[in-house]
């Protein structure tokens, strides 16, 4: 004859189960956001640690040059004026860049024009410029909608408000806000920076 034995230890119910992956999804959904900030605030300030070096080797590279700004061929052309002074091509990838760096070889544009309300660098003297603490010589294309093949917009260290990471000729950087209208937008919100 045999008997039926009950397990000893039985195992979840499942309203017990329910219960328990309902507290896995709330402290998911507590944490992933914390998650997401954390890693972004850390690109950006590797992107802003980053941006201060690249100002800092293109001053060098001027005073290297006859006091002259490197002259690039585009406005993604800095690594190649600067072939001579910057060897690793990975000093112009931003961790927070997906596109721009695989594109066109750097994260950063360099003005060889007068664009989005920041004024030509490219070739010019030093001496040129008065204020160097505001003289944008860096910065990321989220300034830009058109060239953009995610979405229409660059985003790289934000999810809400437009903004980008500027390198400055005095050899700071900064997470600077922009302005909605794309082609005027440094120079309207910060007319402080040109
Ligand atoms: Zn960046």
């Amino acid at each position: 004859m045999t008997t039926f034995r009950a397990p000893s230890r039985r195992g979840f119910t499942l309203i017990e189960l329910l219960v328990v992956i309902a507290i896995i999804l709330i402290l998911a959904a507590l944490l992933f956001p914390a998650v997401g900030v954390a890693l972004r605030q850390s690109r950006r300030a590797f992107c802003l640690q980053q941006t201060k070096q690249i100002a800092a080797l293109i001053y060098d590279h001027a005073q290297n040059n006859n006091l002259f700004l490197p002259d690039a061929a585009g406005p993604w052309g800095l690594p190649d004026a600067m072939a001579d002074t910057v060897r690793n091509p990975n000093v112009y990838r931003c961790p927070g860049d997906r596109f721009a760096f695989e594109q066109h070889g750097s994260s950063y544009i360099y003005p060889t024009t007068t664009a989005h309300g920041i004024q030509e660098v490219s070739g010019r003297k030093l001496t040129f410029f008065s204020y160097p603490s505001k003289k944008v010589i860096l910065y990321e294309p989220a300034v830009t909608q058109t060239s953009s093949p995610v979405s229409g917009e660059y985003r790289w260290h934000t999810t809400g408000m437009r903004a980008s990471v500027m390198g400055f000729l005095d050899g700071h950087s900064s997470f600077v806000e922009l302005g909605t209208n794309v082609y005027t937008s440094v120079h309207a919100v910060n007319h402080d920076y040109y």
